[in-house]
């Protein structure tokens, strides 16, 4: 029981700091937020994470490349260009890595407006907290796990945002329905988006990107959009409007 609350909690808490804080704070500004909270969340976003953490500034620029450059050969993860969510990744991975360490040179509309706090980042980003991290999801299953078959989630926790990356990238541009004509392949995949805390809406968010409700269509439902009205009523954000 420990074991799968811990799983849904590692899953549901590093998937918030994902979509509301790399996605819909750091690459598409959808609200403001003051310095205070603006660390409070990159350093919730990177402890979620752990193991697997994601830099908010490549994170920003690979994802303005993506709705720039969607489904060409241009956009970092098409899933239309590779033969599997691996190869996919691995292909990300190296785009990000070069944005990350400045070895590429990034167009200047992308490379602007996103938190940086490059003291944090050394700690986050080092191997030593990686590992850190991965040695404590370890500790945890070992005090916690009744069964030999729960160690197979282990691997979860230590690539928790690739999978997440993976599965919203691969699944969000290829199955599912389509509301807009958006240019692009995106789809939505789920009609009530629980599992991906409304980044499954692909197709509605290419199509208003700057929209903080997923959900285009009264049935739909972005999991995320009430923590943001929540967030904004009680002025930790505030919308833009
Ligand atoms: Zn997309
Ligand atoms: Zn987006």
């Amino acid at each position: 029981m420990a074991i799968l609350i811990f799983l849904i909690l590692h899953w549901y808490l590093s998937l918030f700091g994902q979509t509301f804080y790399l996605h819909r704070y750091a690459a598409h500004k959808m609200f403001t937020m003051n310095k205070f909270w603006e660390k409070f969340f990159y350093i919730f976003a990177w402890v979620t994470q752990g193991s697997s953490y994601l830099n908010a500034r490549a994170y920003a620029i690979l994802h303005r490349m993506h709705h720039a450059y969607s489904d060409t050969e241009k956009d970092p993860h098409t899933p239309h260009s590779f033969k599997d969510a691996f190869a996919m990744m691995m292909h990300t991975k190296v785009i990000y890595n070069d944005v990350l360490n400045k070895r590429v040179v990034v167009d200047e509309k992308f490379d602007r407006n996103f938190p940086e706090y490059p003291a944090i980042d050394k700690i986050a980003d080092s191997w030593y907290t990686r590992i850190a991290f991965g040695v404590a999801y370890t500790a945890f299953y070992v005090a916690f796990a009744t069964h030999w078959w729960m160690y197979l989630f282990l691997p979860i926790h230590f690539l928790i945002g690739p999978i997440h990356g993976a599965i919203v990238n691969w699944a969000g541009h290829k199955y599912g329905y389509r509301n807009f004509e958006s240019g692009d392949k995106s789809k939505n995949t789920l009609f009530w988006d629980i599992l991906m805390m409304g980044e499954l809406f692909q197709n509605n968010h290419h199509h208003a990107g700057a929209r903080p409700n997923f959900a285009a269509k009264w049935y739909e439902i972005d999991p995320t959009y009430p923590i943001i009205l929540f967030l904004d009523k009680i002025r930790v954000i505030k919308l833009v409007r």
